[in-house]
């Protein structure tokens, strides 16, 4: 695509490089078949290569943000199916997030919205917080169907995202030592959202990998990876979360790896390097970060993991988080682990499409989000699984809210065929 900046425009960093993806796209338009938004309303304008020439015409003219370009990357769930499926290799992912930051100078939302905002980040990368907010929800729950009817759905979707059960305390900085002698040293991000609505996840990452030998290290200072802000457009709260988690990180000796079992966060944290690209004093530590950042399947799938236990045939239906496909393309490994260990495993149809969670837009697009989620669910019970498993505590937690069958964390499976506990949700079953 030809552009049309200024040499003036070109002396910003981010602009320069907004402007070599925009001249990656041929405007072809495979990538529209993949977005889920396209594929619910058909409107180009909810495309990527419809949002690739609003934003090109917005950053070229140097113009502030205008409803319809805010509406139309507001409606982007940053799921990256577009990304896959490009064969230009055109990197929508920095171009949205570069957007993001110029919606966040430039346009002034509606009151209420910026409230909404604000307080979602003031509230979710805080796991202290979050989980007081979440037992103030709880007895609010059953209001749910109410705020839906008087049109304050956005309140109704956070109700209705915050679990039955009291949240837990957040785990502390610590160490949890290998067991039988150490074979490796990794940090666990533990995640802010992941660690107060289910702790289970990070019990079940920490027991595998120090029943397999390794060391587990929470890692004082480190707390949240920054997508939840980064996502909002919100550039200086997300790099000093960034910043923080690097100082902590490279405070420790003798990584081999940062496990993250949250895949959204995984996809920031394997960005670091280029979001702090331009910091003299972080982008090298930036770069080695994003290098040692592995998900918690690419992490276990170079262990001699064996099935430690004669486990029920279970059919699991694998759901695959954006952030895990299309974001850091870990596709194989997942899967791998869970037929070695003797589960059978489900593909589900139309396993591009987002389920509708993408951090905090299920909140922030309720109706958008709850398509996605009815057509999601669909999908997955039409193969009629025992269990669904997915990589991201947001896609379980979305996927829950729709359906009665047990989402579990892909970590919770293997930690029980590998001789850990039997995840909370399929103790009932
Ligand atoms: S598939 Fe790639 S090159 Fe084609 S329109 Fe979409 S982003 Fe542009
Ligand atoms: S990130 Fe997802 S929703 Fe956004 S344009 Fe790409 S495919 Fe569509």
């Amino acid at each position: 695509m030809q552009t049309n900046f200024t040499l003036a425009q070109l002396a910003d960093p981010d602009t320069a490089a907004s402007e070599k993806i925009l001249r990656a796209c041929v405007h072809c338009g495979f990538c529209t078949a993949t977005c889920p938004t396209y594929v619910l309303d058909g409107n180009e304008l909810d495309s990527p290569r419809g949002r690739i020439y609003l934003i090109k015409d917005m950053l070229e003219h140097d113009r502030p943000a205008t409803a319809e370009v805010v509406l139309h990357i507001d409606r982007c769930l940053s799921c990256l199916a577009c990304m896959t499926t490009c064969p230009s290799g055109v990197h929508y992912m920095h171009l949205v997030d570069h957007a993001r930051v110029h919606i966040e100078n430039t346009y002034d939302r509606p009151p209420l919205e910026r409230l909404l905002r604000a307080v979602l980040a003031w509230l979710l990368p805080y796991p202290q917080r979050f989980r007081l907010a979440l037992l103030a929800a709880l007895p609010a729950k059953p209001l749910a169907p109410l705020l839906d009817a008087i049109g304050l759905k956005r309140l109704a979707a956070m109700l209705r995202l915050a679990p039955w059960r009291g949240p837990q305390r957040p785990l502390g900085p610590q160490i949890f030592p290998a067991v039988g002698g150490r074979k490796g040293r990794v940090a666990l991000l533990a995640g802010c959202v992941n660690d107060v609505l289910a702790p289970q996840i990070n019990a079940s990452t920490i027991a595998v990998l120090t029943r397999h030998g390794i060391e587990v290290v929470l890692a004082e200072g480190a707390g949240c990876c920054g997508s939840l802000v980064h996502h909002m457009g919100r550039d200086d709260a997300a790099l000093a979360q960034a910043r923080a988690n690097i100082d902590a990180w490279t405070a420790l000796e003798g990584l081999d790896a940062i496990v993250i079992n949250t895949s959204g966060c995984g996809t920031t944290v394997k960005d670091y390097g280029f979001m702090l690209r331009t910091d003299p004093a972080y982008a090298e530590r930036a770069a080695r970060i994003s290098g040692l950042a592995k998900d918690v399947a690419e992490y276990l799938a170079t262990l001699p993991l064996k099935p430690a236990q004669a486990m029920p045939q279970l059919a699991v239906a694998y759901h695959a988080a954006c952030s895990l496909q299309h974001g850091q393309r870990v596709n194989r490994q997942p899967k791998e682990l869970l037929l070695k260990l003797g589960f059978k495993v489900l593909d589900v149809p139309d396993g591009h499409l987002c389920c509708g969670s993408a951090g905090t837009y299920n909140i922030l697009q309720p109706d958008f989000a709850i398509r996605l989620r009815e057509r999601k669910v669909g999908t997955i019970e039409r193969l009629r699984p025992d269990v669904i498993a997915a990589g991201n505590i947001g896609c379980i937690t979305q996927i829950a809210a729709g359906t009665k069958l047990p989402a579990v964390h892909t970590v919770e499976l293997i930690d029980w065929a590998t001789g850990g506990a039997r995840p909370p949700a399929l103790r009932a079953s």
